[in-house]
């Protein structure tokens, strides 16, 4: 399969869909995940308690917490946001699920939060659009990023991407729809000069690595 590490278009074998707390149905035969979206903060204590259940569930397929993070153009009050994006830290280490982070100029604050917290589990930067420097800094503390569309036309992000690991790297289509998860491969393997194969093996060994999922047999 090809992983596709985070979308919000239910789609077929191989993508991991987000559920929105109070926005999405969780899904019952496909891997998810599920957070509070910095964007869509309403009555934070009830949203928490929403997620608690979902993940007192332990429902097989529940892969990841988030998206969840800080968003400074958007969303809930930076304080607010810090302090839901903290409890979703503390739920992910609680119930042993990565968290898939959405961070819009906030990496001086989660950076931090890494540093602080020492968290056993993994940390993935959805949708990373920023420069190697960036990359390396992040890489070196242990997170991982997920490059999607950008990556076709940003040269930035291609250097990004060729100065990061493939142990730390996934990849992800999100909400847009006119570039397929094939095609960020596809263009991924030609920048890298390596084999679409390889490359998809190798995406897949770093799910399993941080979430223990070995994808669906279909
Ligand atoms: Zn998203």
């Amino acid at each position: 399969m090809f992983l596709n590490i985070h979308t919000h278009i239910p789609e077929g074998v191989g993508s991991i869909f987000n559920v929105v707390i109070e926005k999405d149905a969780v899904p019952l035969h496909k891997p998810y995940s599920i957070g509070i979206h910095p964007w869509y903060i309403g009555e934070e204590t009830k949203m928490l308690q929403a997620l608690e259940i979902e993940l007192n569930h332990n429902a097989p397929y529940c892969l990841f917490i988030g998206e969840c993070g800080l968003d400074k153009l958007k969303g809930a009050n930076e304080l607010l946001q810090l302090q839901v994006f903290k409890s979703q830290i503390l739920l992910s280490e609680r119930f042993e699920k990565p968290m898939l982070i959405h961070c819009v100029k906030g990496y001086a604050e989660i950076q931090q939060l890494k540093k602080e917290l020492h968290p056993h589990q993994a940390w993935v930067i959805h949708g990373f659009n920023k420069n190697k420097q960036l990359a390396n800094q992040l890489i070196k503390q242990g997170f991982y990023l997920s490059f999607g569309a950008h990556l076709l036309t940003s040269t930035k992000l291609q250097d990004a991407l060729l100065h990061t690991p493939l142990d730390f790297v996934f990849f992800e289509t999100d909400a847009q729809t006119k570039v397929t998860i094939l095609e960020i491969y596809t263009f991924a393997a030609e920048l890298l000069g390596i084999e679409l194969d390889f490359l998809k093996n190798k995406i897949e060994e770093n799910l399993w690595t941080i979430t223990g999922w070995k994808g669906q047999s279909s």
